[in-house]
């Protein structure tokens, strides 16, 4: 497949440091590869310690006069990239599809998502208040928020260009640098988010992107370096505990946006085809590849065998293929590593007796394609119930009552998202507030946004991306006494 691009100019294979494109440590480079064909796209520089430390101390030098700039300023610059994203915006979903798999439909949706992030935060900026406090004496008592300090970043492939910018923008509007690790399978669709920011007037050093083949090195300096005040990290949660272990020697911030095992609870009195229609989008979207993906659908007995009936004829109909490809409803996984956990995971399910009522294997389309599957017969015993499948799986389990229902939903380590289906408002309210997710979706799974706080509770992680929470995670609150009045 070769990408037709308006502007070839956006297809970057080196790191982008203070504002140049340079080779990263010792000319290293690795390959990036298409998941649907498994071809070589690019060879792109691999960056080590030497260069992150480097970088670190040219974003910290950077930060001096960015943060001494109005909000409006910042925003202006902002707002041009946002502008840029927008016009190339069908070249950058190319990019996306080329490198991570998803139909090209899903890839320009994720471009425009990503882009709200800086429109909003360009916006929010500006809204960065301080506070005056009644004082128990004749002082006063003024808070003033300023911004953290040079941030670094670490993304997963899934959401190559939308899991940056919901961090680039809010620490860019908070007066912050920002250096950027990208997940080692999409690091063109960062590389071409870095492009039209240099294009924009994005000043040299505050946005740096590094790719890797050793992201433990860049991970390591990021974490180890005193410049370095914040880590924010999305990806799984063995290696966000991990980089929280490595922050606490020099007491970094963190924010982890970490896994998933979100349920759809469907309850008796649902609307049925919304309920199915709402678990669809939601299991399938990125073939499965998404924190906030369905990973247990719960269903209550008395609806149980219509719902599967209905959801697994859907299923039936999906079209797999190459992203490019016009009729493809659903793409590749993204790695074959990804594939054959996938695999493994229902292979195990099927040993513990689940009951396979479509796909159930890999495709024969290609390496790195997997067929959409439905299981029935699971409980809540077998090692499904507890994993993230991260692939396009859906394990269909029953329950009796709400109480039980609650329960299953909370029996994870994990609390990201969750979704319930019920006509009944009492309903609405007990069930979202006795689960423990950091987000509950009534009705709805199409719920994240840039107006939202996007985040998890237990192991998925800390902090709130998007909304007007968002610029807190990037901000210092400072307390100035004044006495002697
Ligand atoms: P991952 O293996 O944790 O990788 C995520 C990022 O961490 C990649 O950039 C990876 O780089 C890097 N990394 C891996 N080991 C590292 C180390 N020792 N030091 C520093 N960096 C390291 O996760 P993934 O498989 O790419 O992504 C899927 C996971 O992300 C799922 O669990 C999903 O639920 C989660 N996720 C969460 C959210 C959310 O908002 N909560 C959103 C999207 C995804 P390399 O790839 O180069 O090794």
């Amino acid at each position: 497949m070769k990408l037709q691009l308006k502007d070839s100019g956006l297809l970057r294979t080196q790191a982008f440091i203070n504002g140049e494109w340079v080779e990263g440590d010792a000319g290293e480079r690795f390959d990036v590869l298409n998941p649907a064909t498994g071809e070589v796209i690019a060879a792109v520089s691999s960056v080590g310690q030497a260069e992150t430390a480097r970088a670190v101390d040219l974003a910290e030098a950077a930060m001096t006069e960015w943060k001494k700039l109005t909000a409006a300023q910042r925003a202006e610059i902002l707002e041009r990239w946002h502008g840029l994203i927008l016009e190339n915006s069908d070249d950058l979903a190319q990019i996306m599809t080329l490198e991570q798999g998803k139909p090209l439909a899903e890839s320009r949706g994720e471009v425009m998502y990503g882009a709200s992030y800086l429109k909003w935060f360009a916006e929010e900026g500006k809204r960065i208040y301080g506070d005056v406090l009644p004082s128990p004496s004749d002082r006063r008592s003024i808070v003033i928020k300023q911004p953290v300090g040079v941030v670094a970043a670490i993304t997963p492939w899934n959401f190559p260009n939308a899991m940056i910018t919901r961090k680039a923008a809010p620490a860019l509007a908070a007066g912050c640098a920002i250096l950027l690790k990208p997940a080692g399978e999409t690091p063109l669709s960062a590389l071409a988010l870095a492009e039209l920011a240099n294009r924009a007037g994005v000043p040299a050093g505050l946005f740096n992107v590094l790719p890797s083949n050793s992201s433990s090195k860049v991970g390591g300096e990021m974490t180890s370096n005193p410049k370095v005040k914040k880590l924010t990290f999305t990806g799984s949660t063995p290696i966000g505990k991990l980089l929280m272990k490595q922050c606490a020697d020099t007491v970094k911030r963190t924010s982890m946006e970490l896994g998933g095992n979100a349920p759809v609870i469907v309850f008796d009195d649902a609307d049925l085809d919304q309920a199915v229609q709402g678990a669809l989008v939601s299991k399938y979207r990125n073939s499965g590849q998404t924190c906030i993906c369905a990973n247990r659908l719960l269903v209550q007995e008395g609806i149980y065998d219509q719902f599967v009936e209905k959801f697994s004829a859907a299923v039936k109909d999906f079209r797999l293929g190459h992203g490019f490809d016009a009729d493809a409803t659903h793409g590749p996984v993204v790695s074959q590593k990804a594939l054959a956990d996938i695999d493994a995971i229902v292979k195990n399910a099927v040993e513990q007796g689940a009951n396979v009522v479509t796909g159930g294997k890999p495709s024969e389309l290609g390496n790195c394609f997997y067929e959409p599957t439905v299981l029935t017969d699971v409980n809540d015993k077998m090692s499904i119930f507890g994993e993230e499948i991260f692939g396009p799986v859906a394990p269909v389990f029953r329950f009796s009552t709400e109480e039980e229902a609650i329960s299953m939903a909370n029996d994870t380590e994990f609390g990201l998202a969750a979704y319930v289906y019920t006509q009944n408002l009492g309903r609405i309210w007990r069930v979202s507030e006795g689960i423990e997710y950091g987000m509950v979706g009534v009705n709805e799974t199409a719920i994240s946004s840039e107006v939202i706080p996007f985040g998890g509770v237990k192991e998925s992680g800390q902090g709130r991306e998007g909304s007007k929470y968002g610029l807190d995670d990037y901000l210092e609150t400072k307390y100035i006494c004044l006495g002697g009045i």
